[in-house]
């Protein structure tokens, strides 16, 4: 069975079980500051077992983008060497939101993989918790009867907190679970040892392919467990490993999903896959790689130096670093892969299809330039071959080369080795430490847990309609960051807009009868709408009046609507190919990403200009569809942006021909803007261009300051009629004078040349030139010093030069004195140089000194005149 049937098996059967199929969320979280990648098929359902917000469907199935590389789940630095673990990998799926719970869990995995998948049940092994102390709990008796009545008890293990109880993050939803592992070794191998004591070993052929999670619990940030309000069912299954379970492989690599990756790069590096360690480990590691960074571009994040992008402009660069290291790949190909992974699963995930040169531009670009950066450590790690006397590299300069040049302690060593070096590793060791420190202590914050006063079914957001309202506390809490306290207010119901969607957050007071608090921020955390206040009311439960700050908001809006129709006219003056790549709308300018090749070009800048001119003086009304179907807002035209997650029914905003899928504020017609400028226009990123402008009050003073500019302009010119013709008028004039000012510096040259021709005496053989001279620059004075050399033999020249106002020497001695007489102009300008406070040196032939003291020159000439 190939991979895509298997995928297709798992949704049917599920489909079968009256399961919605649902689509993947996107690999980046946009709106959960608690998690940087989906982790698990569950993180988009969190709020429904927290019981925040109720799930439509009450079972629902999918296979889900994860990515462990970061936080609680990291598997980064395994991925490559074994064979079992990958930083992208699909999750396949089934979900009970307080349906069914163990007994169907248990039943259906079972059928699914015995009956439909057909795996060998002698060969499957299956984990049940079996309690734990600190937390209070007893073994799960209720999943291992269920087990007991499919499988011989001796197939049924005990698994301990670590690995039978799961929890997605420090904090959040959890309970036991109950996994399922297939031993795929050789007959031979299960004789010698059973495969019973392997489960949970870390054995790359006894692995875990399902777990059924029974959600029950909530861990709160004290440590402490309370139940959840309903029992929900949660599984995931890794669909690589199922894969290679069902194809009767001992690797991952060797299923459909990774062999033609690695046939590809195999063929590209001349090697063969399976005839050495370190060639099949760099195999595997771009293999695997470029899946997590395709997806994650795809999914609109691109790799940068802060946060998620970081993250994976590091994965990418292990990538790069085996390659350069093992297959000697030198030049950008890791982007070539796309096209096979565009094949492989573009029908599922259309986000690859849709942006596959897009993406391949990022990658590629990304990858030629940390192979500069590579090559640049090479380069240093010459220089600092030969600076060093004792053949070790410190651990300082092995830091720097992992810090500044992303040269891990590994690949460093090797090159040392390579070189005849060592490295000193313990010192690298210390400065690893020193910054994990520096690091830790910023990072560290600590969420105190929600003191809840009142819940709703849902906050309502009324900041579309109106800025004021009365509303409740119904939740708060502190949350302290590097030494500062943070505290956060829920309200039952708010005009305050949460930054999303690009745009920021609102400021503003909490009104009550004795008590104004200022409103700092407003931020989102999946759906709750978080306030952030200077300190924590004095009177939670009191009656409060929220109020906006109107004027920051009203400006925002403005910048806002005019980011919709930017996107808009770039779309009409540039293509269909541009899409949204990010945005910043503030009450101040809007910045705004799109994908596009090349750089705009004045005329295109000024079209886009006229063109969200021509609507902001058409009025165009806000026409808003709030609770639209998201069916029926495609079939109006709007895009959906990869990488966002929409719920079933979506909010649509349109101004004459411009429609966005679109939480955000706007003006009720475009009038409101007034006037849209564009200030810059640049690159951010291989193939992604950055718009910044303005608008209203804003955009007329800059352009208030641009015509003043002129006039400025024009008063210092005198004020002429055309300015342009007079400024060029005035370029040309210049470069005339230059010009002439050359020639005159050629003719005065000629003639000092032939006098200093007319000076030279001949003594013992020696042709001796020297004389106190004045030279425009230091070229001149080479010049002429060369020229000399050309056209005498037996040259002994000094000229002591003043160069505007600067001392300097020039000593030329002919090539038979060299020869003959043992001169050296290097050794002869030093010794002068004293004279002019200076220094200098060069060849025997040519050499030059600087010096601080003028007045030294007529010393100069006197000393060269004693000198032979
Ligand atoms: P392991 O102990 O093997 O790392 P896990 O306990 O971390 O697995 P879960 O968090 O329970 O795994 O995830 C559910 C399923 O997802 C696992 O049974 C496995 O099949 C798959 N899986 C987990 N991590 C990875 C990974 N890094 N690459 C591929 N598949 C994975
Ligand atoms: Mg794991």
């Amino acid at each position: 069975m190939d991979s895509k049937a298997v995928r297709q098996k798992f949704l049917n059967f599920f489909i079968n079980k009256e399961h919605q199929i649902v689509d993947s969320a996107p690999l980046v979280n946009k709106n959960d500051p608690t998690l940087m990648f989906t982790n698990a098929g569950m993180n988009q359902f969190k709020d429904f077992f927290l019981g925040n917000e109720k799930s439509k469907y009450p079972r629902i199935a999918d296979t889900q983008k994860c990515l462990r590389v970061s936080g609680k789940h990291n598997d980064l630095e395994e991925v490559g060497l074994d064979t079992y673990h990958h930083t992208m990998f699909e999750m396949l799926g089934n979900w009970s939101f307080g349906d069914y719970f163990k007994k169907e869990a248990i039943e259906w995995a079972w059928e699914l993989l015995t009956e439909e998948y057909k795996l060998p049940k002698d060969r499957l092994y299956v984990t049940v918790f079996e309690g734990d102390k600190d937390d209070n709990l007893g073994l799960d008796q209720e999943a291992y009867d269920y087990w007991k009545a499919i499988i011989p008890e001796d197939r049924i293990l005990y698994g301990s907190k670590k690995d039978n109880f799961w929890e997605m993050g420090d904090q959040g939803p959890c309970g036991p679970c109950s996994e399922i592992h297939i031993d795929l070794r050789s007959e031979d191998e299960i004789k010698a040892k059973p495969g019973k004591e392997l489960v949970n070993n870390d054995h790359p052929q006894v692995v875990e392919i399902w777990n059924l999670v029974f959600m029950e619990f909530n861990r709160k940030a004290s440590g402490e467990l309370v139940s959840l309000p309903a029992k929900h069912v949660d599984t995931g299954m890794g669909f690589e490993r199922l894969c290679m379970a069902i194809q009767n492989k001992k690797s991952n690599y060797d299923t459909d999903v990774f062999v033609p990756l690695i046939n590809y790069l195999a063929d590209k590096a001349g090697v063969k896959y399976g005839s050495n360690e370190q060639i099949d480990i760099a195999l595997r590691v771009i293999s695997d790689h470029v899946r997590a960074i395709t997806f994650a571009v795809a999914d609109g994040q691109l790799p940068s130096n802060t946060g998620a992008g970081y993250v994976i402009r590091r994965i990418l660069r292990r990538a790069v670093r085996y390659g350069f290291t093992f297959l000697n790949f030198k030049d950008p190909i890791i982007f070539e892969l796309v096209d096979i992974l565009d094949q492989q699963m573009g029908d599922v995930f259309n986000e690859v299809r849709a942006q596959k040169d897009f993406i391949k531009k990022v990658i590629e670009q990304e990858e030629a330039s940390f192979l500069k950066t590579l090559d640049n450590g090479l380069k240093r790690i010459e220089s600092i071959k030969s600076s060093i006397s004792d053949k070790v590299i410190d651990g300082k300069t092995a830091f720097e080369l992992y810090d500044t040049f992303g040269f891990p302690l590994d690949l460093t060593s090797l090159i040392a080795r390579e070189n005849g070096l060592s490295v000193d590793e313990k010192g690298f060791q210390e400065e690893m430490a020193k910054q994990k420190e520096r690091s830790k202590a910023d990072a560290v914050k600590e969420t105190g847990d929600w003191t809840v006063l009142d819940k709703v079914e849902k906050v309502e957001f009324l900041g579309y309609d109106s800025l004021a309202t009365q509303a409740k506390v119904i939740q708060y809490r502190t949350v302290k960051q590097k030494g500062n306290e943070v505290y956060q207010l829920v309200l039952d119901k708010t005009p305050f807009y949460a930054e999303s969607g690009g745009q920021v957050g609102d400021n503003g007071y909490l009104e009550s009868e004795n008590e104004r608090l200022k409103v700092l921020d407003t931020k989102k955390e999946n759906d709750l709408i978080i306030h952030i206040v200077e300190k924590l009311p004095t009177q939670v439960d009191a009656e409060y009046t929220a109020i906006v700050n109107k004027s920051k908001r009203v400006d925002t809006m403005s910048n806002h609507t005019a980011t919709h129709l930017l996107h808009h006219a770039l779309r009409e003056v540039l293509g269909t190919h541009v899409e949204q790549k990010g945005s910043l709308v503030n009450e101040k300018e809007l910045r705004f990403d799109f994908s596009h090749f090349q750089k705009m070009s004045e005329e295109e800048i000024t079209k886009v200009e006229q063109m969200v001119n021509q609507m902001i003086r058409e009025n165009l009304a806000l026409e808003e569809a709030r609770n639209t179907p998201i069916s029926e807002a495609k079939e109006m035209g709007a895009m959906a942006l990869f990488g966002e997650k929409y719920g079933d029914f979506v909010r649509v905003i349109k101004f004459g021909e411009s429609v966005e899928l679109c939480g955000g504020t706007h003006v009720k017609a475009t009038g409101n803007i007034g006037f849209f400028k564009i200030i810059s226009e640049s690159s951010i990123a291989a193939g992604v261009r950055r718009i910044e402008a303005i608008t209203g009050k804003r955009a007329e003073d800059y352009v208030t300051e641009q015509v003043e500019l002129i006039n400025e302009v024009k008063n210092i010119l005198k004020a002429p009629k055309d300015v342009k013709a007079s400024i060029k008028q005035l370029v040309e004039e210049k470069s005339q004078l230059e010009k002439e000012i050359q020639k005159l510096h050629a003719s005065k040259a000629g003639d000092l040349k032939k006098e200093l021709l007319s000076s030279k005496k001949e003594e013992n053989g020696l042709v001796k030139i020297i004389s106190k001279v004045d030279l425009p620059s230091s070229d001149a004075l080479k010049q002429i010093s060369f020229e000399l050399k050309n056209e005498l033999s037996n040259l002994f020249l000094v000229l002591a030069a003043n160069i505007d106002g600067k001392p300097q020497i020039s000593v030329v001695i002919g090539d038979e004195l060299i020869k003959d007489k043992n001169l050296n102009a290097g050794t002869i300008v030093r010794e002068l140089a004293q004279e002019i406070k200076g220094g200098g040196g060069g060849q025997p032939f040519y050499a030059t000194a600087g010096g601080k003291d003028l007045s030294g020159l007529d010393r100069v000439v006197e000393k060269a005149l004693k000198m032979v």
